[in-house]
């Protein structure tokens, strides 16, 4: 990976999103000393069984930051209603505004065919705004990017219209332990929340110790599904030796509209 100092903008359209799809790759960035943000679209507020509305989304603030400090990386939430996220031009020049700003060398966001309303509005919203990052007069207020980033897919399971198809996997072994700590902060969703979701919520341990050995069971299964699924794929980075111990994996594909890097830039570019 390159020593060059790069900028990373991991946007999902709630604050825990950008943890779970990516937490465990942002971290080995931060450790790098790349400099990453975590953007959440909306609010969070109306994530709950029984909180919501303002009391909620400070709660999801408040542990956004929390996650944040755990893996030295900066976090931002819009204060744009969970379930309520709008591709209109509005919200699409906000978006323009703020990538602009944080000036990233890659932008990370869902797939356009998500399950929630917000992922897809949120991916809607990245992809409409990235020509538009180079031209001066839309947003002339905030300068625009000298470079267009490389924009990547975060990982889904979704298979129509097509399936997710990975340009970059990524080992997290070594930062497993850091991303669950991340994910422990959102306690609201991967204690409460999630499990309720899941019709599981009985099963959630009551002491700190045992939940989070809890979640980090819970999460090994989806890592490592991911790990297992593009088994193909870290073989051919990382050799068949090291690739048949890896347990946890992150995937990103590639989105057409963002900086199209070659595949020797795209393998400098990530850890
Ligand atoms: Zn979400």
């Amino acid at each position: 990976m390159q020593k060059e100092k790069l900028r990373l903008l991991v946007i999902g359209a709630h604050p825990d999103d950008c943890d779970i799809l990516a937490g465990g790759t942002a971290v080995k960035y931060a450790r790098n000393g790349h400099v990453v943000k975590f953007l959440s679209a909306t609010n969070g507020d109306t994530g709950h069984y029984e909180k919501g509305g303002g009391q909620l989304s400070l709660i999801r603030a408040e542990e956004a930051a929390n996650a944040a400090k755990t893996a030295g990386i900066e976090y931002e939430v819009l204060d744009i209603h969970n379930n309520g996220i709008e591709v209109n031009i509005q919200t699409r020049e906000r978006m323009i505004s703020l990538i602009r700003e944080f000036k990233p060398d890659i932008v990370f966001t869902h797939r356009p065919y998500d399950y929630h309303p917000d992922h897809r509005a949120t991916s809607m919203l990245v992809q409409d705004s990235s020509y538009a990052l180079i031209i001066p007069n839309v947003c002339p207020l905030t300068p625009t990017l000298k470079r267009m980033p490389v924009i990547m897919y975060l990982s889904d399971a979704f298979k129509k219209p097509y399936e997710f198809v990975p340009d970059v996997v990524v080992d997290i072994d070594d930062t497993f332990e850091d991303k669950v700590r991340m994910l422990d902060c959102h306690k609201s969703q991967v204690y409460e929340w999630l499990p309720w979701v899941d019709s599981e919520l009985d099963e959630v341990p009551a002491g700190d110790k045992e939940r989070i050995k809890w979640l980090g069971e819970r999460q090994l299964k989806r890592d490592g599904r991911t790990a297992e699924r593009f088994r193909k794929q870290l073989i051919q980075k990382y050799g068949a030796k090291r690739a048949g111990t890896i347990k946890a994996a992150e995937a990103f594909e590639l989105c057409e509209y963002g900086r199209e890097p070659g595949e020797n830039e795209l393998l400098k570019l990530f850890p």
